[in-house]
């Protein structure tokens, strides 16, 4: 065995990864997982369970285990004692917004949000994923005054369909697909970025995607999308029986694939090269792209609602600027300063932000 294909599930309670094997020694894939900001250091291998050690049937007990845990709707309480105890860590972004807009006098705001989860609601068909016209208004006001990208999961092509707003920065495929807006708004930085760092991987995945429509056949309500640098295959809408069945399916393939990792997200299993880059590394990107690399009057805000915009929320508290907002309505583990509870929070959120920064223009 030597795949280093991971599984990170959704929920630090639940198994958070089974390791299928060794890992890649070249300076470019990530030495491998022990480097991502997933570090299987964060979980002491005495906290694996079991099942995933003992291999075989086990192993694919855990995995199902990850799978079930990815699910918002499971096994949490929304309004219990355990969300209170969360809130007051992470409390509601618009409770506090006053000082949070403190915090934000005399630097340059600027806005990172994700797409699904965040500015649309979760749906059953992922093609389906609309944002509201009232969201896209809030978007659109927001990228007025502060430079604003959006960090998806989807393929950049697939998302700005979504929003269609040229005036953005898009990431798209958690990072590696970051393209600068086509309209110019914002003086400072670097209006025509591009950046692919995983350029090279577009053959592999273009045929892996192939591979696996094949595989799956036959697995009700299973699909695959294919996200360019990112292939997302979706379980929102398969039999919980059928589980683990796909997940072996997609393991099966990627055997033969030392190069990418398999990572989990909401009902949703990603294959994605092993590069050492995500929406961390994109957000640093564009900070950068954008003129405030080493700028100390800069507040980024990054809001999401997945396990992957973890690692933005982290590349925040690192810098020591500005927060993370995670938009959860169940108590997750998570480096976000803040929270929302859903996608019309963001929404008014975004208003607020609009209306404070008019309230500072009229003042001066
Ligand atoms: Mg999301």
């Amino acid at each position: 065995m030597t795949n280093p294909n991971a599984v990170i599930s959704d929920t630090q309670s639940a198994i958070a990864m089974a390791i299928t094997g060794g890992v890649n020694n070249s300076s470019l894939f990530s030495p491998s997982i022990a480097n991502s900001p997933y570090n299987i250091n964060l979980f002491s291998r005495n906290k694996f369970p079991k099942s995933i050690e003992n291999g075989g049937m086990a192993k694919n007990v855990a995995w199902v285990d990850a799978m079930r845990a990815s699910s918002p709707t499971r096994n949490h309480s929304e309004d219990g004692e355990e969300k209170k105890g969360w809130m007051v860590k992470h409390p509601s972004a618009l409770g506090v917004f006053e000082e949070i807009m403190s915090a934000a006098k005399m630097k340059q705001v600027v806005i990172f949000l994700d797409y699904d989860g965040t500015l649309s609601p979760i749906v059953e068909n992922p093609e389906q994923a609309y944002m509201a016209p009232e969201m896209r208004e809030a978007v659109k006001n927001v990228a007025k005054y502060f430079p604003t990208a959006i960090v998806s999961g989807r393929c950049r092509a697939k998302v700005y369909n979504f929003v269609r707003l040229s005036e953005l920065y898009y990431a798209g495929s958690h990072g590696m697909d970051i393209k600068g807006p086509s309209s110019r708004k914002h003086q400072k930085g670097n209006q025509n970025v591009l950046c692919q760092p995983a350029k090279e991987f577009l053959p592999m995945m273009t045929e892996v995607h192939e591979i696996l429509l094949e595989k799956i056949k036959g697995i009700d309500g299973a699909s695959v999308e294919n996200n360019k640098f990112c292939l997302s295959v979706h379980f929102r809408c398969v039999e919980e029986e059928n589980w683990g069945d796909l997940a072996d399916r997609v393991k099966g393939v990627l055997k033969d694939y030392p190069k990418l990792r398999l990572t989990q997200g909401r009902k949703v299993l990603e294959i994605r090269p092993t590069i050492k880059w995500d929406k961390g590394k994109a957000i640093e990107f564009l900070l950068e792209s954008l003129g405030y690399g080493n700028s100390k009057d800069v507040l980024p805000i990054y809001i999401g609602d997945d396990r992957t915009d973890e690692d933005a929320f982290k590349v925040l508290r690192k810098r020591g600027q500005g927060f993370g907002i995670l938009v959860s309505k169940i108590p997750k583990e998570t480096q976000a300063v803040y929270s929302l509870q859903e996608p019309s929070e963001v929404m008014y959120f975004l208003q607020r932000l609009v209306a404070w920064k008019r309230a500072v223009a009229r003042n001066h």
